[in-house]
């Protein structure tokens, strides 16, 4: 019996789960915001209780060190050696890191360095791992990546038809993203469906604040909807996911908005997607409250970030020539019954239908019609159960 943790570091955050492994209990779980500001707030969730504490933290060191100091504080451990083995979560693997790895050599400097391809994200990942090697240098410290389920891609689905150089010279392919978690549902559907994953053509679709779908073959992602970052793909709660790229020239000339990479950047990562449309909100329960109450620009976000949805789901019909199951998951996916039935109900030709009666609020499993070709199934998912589960994996 032994003790790992999970780390989710975010440039402002750091998110956390502790297991009792190999029994995959979750012991206590929190989050850590506001790192480098004044007024820092831990939360430390366990036992049916949450408690919270605010404070000046400066760094991710700290963060670790206020983290560990608690879960001593509230006696879910009695001494830092309780703790074995940490696994981090990576954003940008790039095309170095094809499974999850120990980290030793210069695997940090490669995390760093795929900065380039995760600005937002390694950085922060990176100072997560230090922290712990500060703090706890000799337990098993494991990084796990959310691009490497999909470095099973074939060449054709993950380079684009841009001039060869900037693929070999800058390295611009599709690299995806969410990888532990379709990795994980489509796992636990072979479970539901009851048969082999080599033998299933899945398309899993997580969707929450950020989304993807991804085409699984036997297990192995061979395509995904986000692209050389997670700006790619369906419509999302502040991205625009795909669009003409000759819009942004376009923009640029036209207007005063799209001067600088930056403002480029901000305008297609954070103010597009739902809250661009329904200039209401990026949340998907604002949206379906304002719907309700009327409001046609939600009504439009709504319609948008569904139709976006099918086309990938038909595309990946077409990529595997068909598929055994449709998985929903993350926090739309798993949640709204409203979004499971409109995506469903407008693609029921190829095979698929939803039962009134099974997709309701806080279902998990298959909520198809018993005649229903293409089984649809909800999953929720579980990355920090995936970060854990590697990190034994690597324990001696
Ligand atoms: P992230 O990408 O930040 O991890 P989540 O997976 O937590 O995001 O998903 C957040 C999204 O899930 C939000 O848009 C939220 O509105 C949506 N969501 C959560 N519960 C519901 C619900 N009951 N109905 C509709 N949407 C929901």
């Amino acid at each position: 019996m032994t003790k790992t943790i999970a780390i989710n570091a975010g440039s402002s955050s750091l998110k956390w789960q502790l297991y009792q492994m190999p029994e995959e209990i979750v012991l206590a779980k929190g989050l850590i915001e506001r790192i480098g500001l004044k007024d820092s707030i831990s939360t430390v969730k366990f036992d049916g209780r949450s408690e919270q504490q605010i404070l000046d933290i400066d760094d991710h060191t700290q963060a670790v060190k206020i983290l560990l100091d608690d879960l001593i504080r509230f006696d879910i451990i009695k001494g830092y050696d309780e703790i074995t083995g940490v696994g981090h979560r990576v954003v940008a693997g790039g095309e170095y890191f094809k499974e999850s790895t120990l980290v030793e050599g210069d695997v940090l400097e490669k995390v760093e360095e795929l900065g380039l391809l995760a600005p937002l994200h390694n950085p922060a990942n990176a100072a997560g791992i230090r922290a712990f090697k500060d703090l706890l240098p000799d337990i098993t410290s494991v990084v796990v990546f959310d691009t490497s389920f999909h470095t099973t891609m074939p060449e054709k689905a993950y380079r684009y038809p841009l001039p060869n150089k900037y693929y070999t010279e800058n390295k611009v392919r599709k690299y995806g993203a969410h990888g532990t978690s379709h990795q994980f549902v489509a796992g636990e559907a072979a479970k539901i469906l009851g048969r082999p994953l080599e033998d299933l053509k899945l398309i899993t679709c997580h969707i929450g604040n950020g989304g993807s779908i991804t085409a699984v073959k036997g297990g192995q992602s061979v395509d995904t909807s986000m692209g050389f970052t997670p700006l790619g793909g369906i419509m999302m709660g502040t991205r625009t996911g795909d669009i003409d790229p000759a819009i942004i020239p376009y923009l640029m000339q036209h207007t005063d908005d799209f001067n600088t990479p930056e403002d480029i950047s901000r305008i297609l990562n954070r103010e597009s997607g739902l809250l661009g449309v329904s200039e209401r909100s990026s949340d998907m329960r604002d949206i379906h409250e304002a719907m309700r109450a009327g409001d046609e620009k939600a009504q439009l976000a709504n319609e948008i970030f569904v139709d976006r949805i099918q086309k990938y789901i038909g595309q990946y019909l077409a990529v595997l020539n068909g598929a055994d199951a449709i998985i929903f998951t993350a926090g739309i996916g798993e949640n709204s019954v409203t979004i499971r039935q409109m995506v469903i109900e407008g693609i029921s030709w190829f095979g698929c239908d939803v039962d009134p009666e099974k997709n309701v609020f806080g279902v998990t499993g298959d909520i198809s019609t018993d005649a229903a070709k293409i089984r649809v199934l909800v999953i929720p998912t579980d990355e920090e159960l995936v970060i854990a589960r590697d990190v034994e994996r690597f324990k001696k």
